[in-house]
């Protein structure tokens, strides 16, 4: 499930490790990718059809040859024959050895997996990353800044986040609203019944909101006010609160 989830989001773990063949005997000679982009199956389909050892390890497909008494029939020219031809070509440019077969490694020149490899590759595929760096306000408490952090990467766990990934929730409209569903964007700056809380605060401050509020606008709110440096820090801790 796990591989599948990385796969909608195109990292696709088995492309990573493909089958090293050694002696073949782990290894089915038709349904697994071990030569090629493909299984030898959908590479040479009407070969495959003619097969009458379809479940056959490398091991023991090779073992028994390419000759008639293994086919329903030989192929009889036109494409059948071509990719015949071709199939031939393959099978007889492989030379079988006397180690397992094994996964091979992609992101390491050793062609072995290290778990370092890995998690860089998956940090660089999947970890959302920003040139600007994180806001990072030490007046107040450092969860509220790992919140803050959080919320801009858009990672808070809301109810329509964990029902997309199949958790049972009651409902996934927002609890104080109950109309519109419950997104981080709506949960922190759409909700109309929370959004007093920005204007009582723009009046506390004397500063102007800003002119779309959201999330982002929120958080940058004051990088624009008009206020001293100590000013403009004390106010950023009040916004990252109100959060
Ligand atoms: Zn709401």
């Amino acid at each position: 499930m796990v591989l599948n989830n990385l796969k909608d989001r195109e990292f696709d773990f088995h492309n990573l490790a493909p089958i090293r063949v050694g002696d073949g005997a782990y290894t089915s000679f038709w349904h697994d990718n071990w030569h090629g982009n493909n299984s030898l199956s959908i590479s040479f389909l009407r070969v495959f059809a003619l097969d009458m050892n379809k479940s056959a390890n490398v091991r023991d497909r090779f073992f028994m040859g390419w000759n008639i008494d293994v086919h329903r029939r030989m192929p009889r020219g036109g494409n059948e024959e071509s990719q015949w031809l071709s199939f031939l070509e393959v099978v007889e440019g492989v030379q079988l050895q006397q180690v397992p077969d094994r996964l091979g490694w992609m992101l390491d020149s050793s062609d072995s997996f290290f778990v370092s490899s890995i998690r860089i590759a998956l940090d660089s595929a999947l970890v959302p990353s920003d040139d600007k760096g994180s806001r990072w306000n030490n007046w107040v408490p450092i969860k509220l800044n790992i919140l803050l952090w959080r919320v801009q990467l858009f990672c808070i766990p809301t109810r329509q986040r964990l029902s997309n990934r199949g958790v049972m929730v009651p409902y996934i409209t927002c609890p104080i609203c109950m109309v519109a569903i419950k997104t981080i964007e709506h949960l922190f700056a759409g909700c109309c019944d929370l959004r007093d809380i920005w204007g009582r605060v723009a009046i506390w401050w004397g500063v102007s909101l800003p002119s779309h509020i959201s999330v982002q606008s929120l958080i940058n709110w004051s990088d624009g006010v008009n206020l001293r440096r100590g000013q403009r820090k004390a106010f950023d801790a009040v916004i990252i609160t109100s959060f």
